[in-house]
């Protein structure tokens, strides 16, 4: 099956880069949010595939505050969390910040799951690299669980997943995807709970999925909501 179709399958509702990230200014914009009062952060990949993403939030929202690890986990922690937030600048007593957080996946053009061109390159890649790493690891039912200092972020990636996967289950890479997601929109949300002071903050979180097909980049857009003066709304698309 091609890619379109794979796409519309795994994915029913997805959005262009370009036009997920008008749409997200949009609806800040009318929260009160714009590119003065308001610091973007972003998690996602390291791969310089997922670099669009962040290049497009830049260009509505200023530099943005960098959250991002291998596979988008979110290690950045409380630490990078308070970071960020100590670098706006406060206007009229009122902090905002917009929260970007996707894991991604690639559909090669007959279908496949994980299966991208890169640039220069004539041979298949891969994405998200370090989620396809680990996924062999589980199928051939090997996994390091020690701290590799030399490999800080994967060691990390193994421990944090484990706790999301039934035991002896092997999910496909479409749903390692999703438990990614889940995993690191929990980490995130946690973290925030313990830093952002709603009684002068504002700010909304989006997730959901970064897809790299043949023809460019889209967005699955999956939980995402607004905090204001503390009260949560959900986040159509
Ligand atoms: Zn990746």
């Amino acid at each position: 099956m091609s890619s379109e179709v794979m796409l519309k399958k795994y994915f029913p509702v997805v959005h262009t880069e370009a036009a997920y990230i008008d749409k997200t200014y949009k609806i800040l914009n009318k929260a009160g949010f714009d590119a003065d009062n308001a610091i973007a952060a972003v998690d996602v990949c390291r791969d310089e595939i997922s670099q669009p993403l962040v290049a497009l939030i830049r260009e509505k929202w200023g530099e943005a505050f960098n959250l991002c690890s291998l596979a988008a986990m979110f290690f950045a922690g409380k630490t990078g969390l308070k970071a960020a937030m100590n670098h706006l600048h406060v206007v009229g007593g009122k902090e905002r910040y917009v929260f970007y957080a996707l894991p991604h996946i690639a559909i090669g053009a007959k279908g496949q799951l994980g299966v991208c061109k890169r640039t220069g390159r004539t041979e298949d890649s891969n994405a998200c690299g370090a989620l396809n790493v680990f996924l062999k690891e589980l199928k051939g039912g090997q996994l390091n669980l020690s701290m590799d200092n030399e490999d800080v972020e994967l060691s990390l990636i193994r421990v944090r997943l484990l706790k999301e996967i039934a035991y002896g289950r092997v999910p496909d890479l479409l749903e390692l995807t999703k438990i990614t997601l889940t995993a690191l929109r929990e980490d995130m949300e946690n973290a925030l709970k313990k830093t952002v002071d709603t009684r002068h903050s504002d700010y909304a979180f989006f997730t959901g999925i970064q897809i790299h097909a043949p023809d460019g980049n889209y967005i699955w857009p999956a939980d995402s909501y607004l905090v204001v003066k503390g009260k949560r709304k959900g986040l159509n698309f």
